[in-house]
């Protein structure tokens, strides 16, 4: 069969940050190209354009409601270098000016996606896509299901907040799907989870005056370094996000004044608890809505336990079927990873390619006041993996440049960190990287590249750091976990 007998040599089922980025690299071959993209609403009623999850509710939005909380917070570096006329405390958000911003940044992305697509001659339907059979895509048009073929079928469907099945969720909550174009400011917010959305979001609502409780059912961050995950935690205390650990809740319900009543029960008791909030975000982990698809018809095999779908080299089952992103079995969920994961399967679809994506070394970073930056293991998957005797664990803390005046400065729950784990009997080969501090996302993008080249604690140190600045902390880690601790005073400049 030549792709001549169907009506596209591509159809992608999903426009977001895999599915675009597989759909603009694949057009460069001379393929022919349909995009389907269609948010369903969320329970709350949002909705949004063209881009996916980043971009509308994802890391976009985030961003910039994490920019807001970082101007707040420079008002009190402001005046600790003597900048007069600032009163941090009397600072005031205006939070329908924040979401007209931010959702005037998620206006122009849309216009400027569907632009893109425009530009490059791809096809587009604003439509949800269902799989009728192995080359042929259904979707509704004007109240009539119509059909279209392709040679390829990409599924880059991408995931959606979970609902816990707990009585009043879906009705008086909230998740990530609704809060960066929340209409009315959130008062005061329980976020129920703790990892990176429910933290994020925790964070710039502290930070931006919101009265903010975080509920942990066991751990902060599960997956990260847990020393590292916990100087968060307490970072955020100190900021005066609360917490409430070891807790699931267990209703949902309004009052008579329009406000959440959230009971909880806490995992070492049997008495129920209560408190009433403004505004309950529920950020409890992600589902691939792979259910709406259909895609047994077409003979698509996916995990009835995670609902995503299991690959090998991004193929489905299903030889002509692939599968990249958010909704791929055991891929890590991150925009970046989506999007080479897209190129590289169009490049290999169109155009000879041989390279496979590779998740080793993938660099994240959670944006939480205290930015949190890692690559590779944590010490306890490193334990684990090595054995804790196989280990140099090298460590360091320090205090921000831009505090140097403020009284955080003499604050330990205030200060950066850094955690270099390292494979002593491979040369102390870096197998996990952590920095805690300002800028971490642009202090850890060149160190991932180092550790795909085999970096040990040998080449940090023979590398000159940048000075003065907060990432060359990583070039100046030297005390190692079980050594005296050190006595030597920090000295900044040699
Ligand atoms: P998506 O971007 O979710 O796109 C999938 C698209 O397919 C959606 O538009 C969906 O509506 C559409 N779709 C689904 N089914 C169908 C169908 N049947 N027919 C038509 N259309 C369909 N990652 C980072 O790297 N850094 C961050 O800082 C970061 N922050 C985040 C913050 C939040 C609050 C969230 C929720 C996520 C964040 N992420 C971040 C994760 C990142 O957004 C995702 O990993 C990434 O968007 C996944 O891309 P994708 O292409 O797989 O899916
Ligand atoms: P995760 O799956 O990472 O975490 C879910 C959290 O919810 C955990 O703390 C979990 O606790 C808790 N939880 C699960 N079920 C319940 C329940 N019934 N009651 C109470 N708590 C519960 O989900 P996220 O939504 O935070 O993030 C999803 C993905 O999105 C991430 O893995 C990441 O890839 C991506 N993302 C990336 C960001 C970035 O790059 N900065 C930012 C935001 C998202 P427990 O540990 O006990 O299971």
């Amino acid at each position: 069969m030549t792709s001549s007998e169907y009506d596209y040599d591509l159809i992608v089922i999903g426009g977001g940050s895999g599915g675009m980025a597989c759909s603009k690299e694949a057009v460069k071959y001379g393929a022919k190209i349909l995009v389907f993209d269609y948010p369903k609403p969320s329970p709350q009623g949002s909705s949004w354009g063209l881009g996916g999850t980043c971009v509308n509710v994802g890391c976009m939005p985030k961003i910039l409601m994490h920019h807001a909380a970082e101007a707040k917070q420079a008002l009190s570096d402001a005046e600790s270098y003597g900048i007069t006329n600032v009163d941090p405390k009397a600072a005031q958000l205006d939070w329908g000016r924040l979401i007209t911003g931010v959702q005037g940044n998620v206006g122009q992305s849309n216009f400027g996606y569907r632009n893109q697509l425009r530009k490059r001659d791809i096809d587009f339907k604003r439509a949800y896509a269902l799989l009728k059979d192995p080359h042929t895509v259904e979707y509704e048009k004007d109240g009539a299901m119509e059909t279209v073929t392709a040679k390829y079928i990409v599924i880059a469907g991408g995931g959606r907040p979970t609902y816990p099945d707990i009585p009043g969720a879906r009705e008086h909550c909230i998740t990530s799907d609704d809060i960066f174009s929340l209409k009315k400011a959130p008062g005061k917010t329980l976020c129920v989870g703790a990892s990176y959305i429910s933290l994020e979001c925790a964070g710039f609502l502290t930070e931006l005056g919101y009265d903010t409780t975080v509920m942990v059912r066991s751990i902060l961050l599960r997956g990260f370094d847990q020393e590292a995950a916990n100087m968060i935690g307490a970072y955020m205390e100190n900021h005066g996000t609360k917490f409430i650990k070891e807790a699931v809740p267990t209703s949902f319900t309004k009052n008579s004044e329009g406000k959440i009543v959230v009971k909880y029960k806490k995992t070492d008791e049997t008495a129920e608890h209560e408190e009433v909030f403004d505004t309950v975000l529920l950020a409890v982990g992600r589902t691939a809505d792979t259910s709406g698809l259909k895609l047994d018809r077409a003979g698509v095999k996916v995990n009835p336990k995670t609902h995503r779908i299991p690959t090998t080299n991004d193929a489905t089952n299903v030889p002509n079927i692939f599968c990249i992103g958010d909704m791929q079995e055991g891929a890590t969920q991150l925009t970046p990873t989506a999007i080479q994961c897209g190129q590289k399967l169009a490049r290999r679809l169109f155009a000879n390619g041989t390279e496979q994506m590779s998740y080793e070394f993938v660099p994240t970073t959670v944006f939480t006041p205290l930015e949190y930056g890692m690559i590779g293991m944590s010490e306890e998957d490193a334990i684990a993996k090595f054995g804790k005797d196989k280990l140099h664990v090298y460590c360091g803390n320090f205090v921000p440049l831009i505090r140097s005046f403020s009284q955080a400065r003499d604050n330990d729950l205030e200060k950066g960190f850094v955690k270099l784990v390292c494979v002593a009997d491979q040369k102390d080969r870096v197998v996990g990287f952590h920095y805690l501090g300002p800028n971490a996302a642009d202090v850890i993008g060149g160190w991932a590249a180092a550790m795909r080249l085999g970096l040990t604690k040998y080449d940090i140190d023979e590398t000159v750091g940048v000075h003065p600045s907060n990432a060359e902390e990583v070039n100046r880690v030297w005390w190692k976990k079980g050594d005296p601790e050190p006595e030597e005073e920090y000295a900044c400049c040699g």
